[in-house]
């Protein structure tokens, strides 16, 4: 027969609901416990392996338009080639001028061509000095690259070494929870496990006490108080929630929560 009206038959043991899912929610603190160290490991090899990422990235950028400018500057040379044919071709068009003014209009067009080439060259200055300047940052940007590298490998074996170090108890505590959600409904393991995302340590809460012999508690977690028909439920062994800031509530045994109220004038003492 249920202990408690409204508690499924797996509660029919001496343990209740509250008691069963405190033992698994210990057992998720010991779990977010040893994992929080693990999941601290993995952020520190992710944001090396990002900043990797950012430098594969730059390196990629610099060398592409260093590509550019060097395919430009074999097209300005091989324009400077053909201009300098020309130039010859004209130098000896000159020599055989006949008039003055054959020579004169060869004489335009070669400086016309001469004005050509030497824009072209003063283009080609800056292409090579753009070339160098790009083979400087590549050299640099490589140098950093190493270093991440490092950086990553040791972020990883870190990783690794952490992981190494808590298989063993995660693994313990993984079955030990399997084993205890089998006590328990599928429904009060969703809620528990709704709480332990939302309010993560404080999914759970100790009464606190405020006044035992007048019935007055307070949850631990936000510690507004517990009203007296929370309380009974608590002993009861029903599932109850504090109003305030949703955990699920639980008394220790040698809280004496169930203690008796004091008459008036009476002291602990005399109770
Ligand atoms: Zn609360």
């Amino acid at each position: 027969m249920p202990l408690a009206v409204g508690l499924p038959p797996m509660y029919t043991s001496t343990m209740s609901v509250t008691s069963h899912l405190r033992k698994v929610f210990e057992v998720d603190q010991a779990i977010s416990g040893l994992t929080s160290r693990l999941q601290s490991a993995d952020r520190f090899l992710a944001e090396q392996q990002r900043q990797l990422g950012e430098l594969d990235a730059k390196v990629g950028a610099v060398e592409g338009e260093s590509k550019k400018q060097k395919q430009l500057q074999a097209g300005s040379e091989k324009e400077v080639a053909l201009l300098d044919a020309k130039l010859e071709q004209l130098r000896e068009a000159m020599g055989t001028a006949r008039t003055n003014k054959e020579y004169a209009v060869f004489l335009t067009e070669l400086n016309t061509i001469k004005a050509q080439k030497d824009e072209k060259e003063k283009a080609q200055l800056e292409m090579m000095e753009k070339i160098e300047a790009s083979g400087g940052q590549v050299t640099a940007l490589q140098a950093s690259q190493v270093e991440r590298r490092g950086l990553v490998a040791r972020a990883d074996s870190e990783r690794s070494a952490r992981q190494a170090e808590i298989a063993g108890k995660l693994e313990e505590l993984k079955a030990k929870r399997e084993l205890l959600a089998k006590d328990i409904g599928a429904e009060h393991l969703k809620l528990l496990a709704e709480l332990e995302h939302r309010l993560e340590e404080n999914a759970m809460a100790k009464l606190y006490e405020i006044d035992r012999r007048n019935h007055e508690w307070a949850c631990s977690s936000c510690m507004r108080a517990v009203p007296v028909q929370s309380i009974s439920m608590i002993l009861k062994g029903q599932l109850t929630r504090c109003s305030n800031c949703t955990c699920i509530l639980f008394a220790d045994e040698d809280q004496d929560v169930g203690a008796k109220k004091l008459k008036k004038g009476q002291t602990a003492e005399q109770a």
